[in-house]
């Protein structure tokens, strides 16, 4: 099995983090130097009978200027083409404009969404049942998955649903 996985979110949600421990390199890092491939490969996951392609969607924002209205149909032109996308929101903040936007951004897409709740180990288990609620109504999501992207918790199992979905 084999498939394209892009994760979206607002800033420091733990996206990096997210792949880097995934990955086990500074890919992540590495992509933040100027590219001129508009979809870029972030890393990528070989496993034993699976590969995982992380792509890169800049741009996924409310566009202040015409270079950033291009970049947002670029980028939502790419979540079209990945298999599983990564919806991923901080468990700390509640939902803000920010995920609203992009929420609106994938309204009528057809690639399955998960929603994943990183940072748990910053949050009461109570609270946590609070932020799934608050998100659940909002889109039609996949999976909800609660990780720590830093702690490593819940990482595999994120990793094994998505394999389902290749
Ligand atoms: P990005 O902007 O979405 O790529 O976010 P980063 O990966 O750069 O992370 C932003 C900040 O959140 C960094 O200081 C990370 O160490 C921190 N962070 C990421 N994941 C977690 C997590 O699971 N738990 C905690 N406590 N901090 C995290
Ligand atoms: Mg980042």
């Amino acid at each position: 099995k084999s498939g394209f996985i892009s994760i979206i979110g607002r800033p420091n949600v733990g996206k990096s983090t997210f792949l880097n421990r995934v990955i086990g390199q500074k890919i992540a890092i590495m992509s933040d130097k100027p590219q001129t491939t508009r979809n870029k490969v972030q890393g990528v996951l070989t496993q034993d009978d699976s590969q995982m392609i992380f792509i890169d969607t800049p741009g996924i924002h409310k566009p202040k200027h015409k270079l950033g209205e291009f970049m947002l149909k670029v980028s939502k032109n790419t979540l079209r083409e990945v298999d599983v996308i990564l919806f991923m929101v901080n468990a700390e903040q509640k939902i803000g404009k920010g995920d609203e936007f992009i929420l609106e951004l994938l309204a009528g897409n057809q690639t399955p969404v998960f929603l994943v709740i990183n940072k748990i180990d910053q949050v009461h288990p109570d609270e946590l049942i609070t932020i799934i609620e608050s998100y659940k109504d909002k889109y039609p999501f996949s999976e909800i998955v609660p990780i720590s992207a830093l702690q490593g918790n819940n990482v595999e199992n994120l990793l094994t649903k998505l394999e389902e979905y290749l």
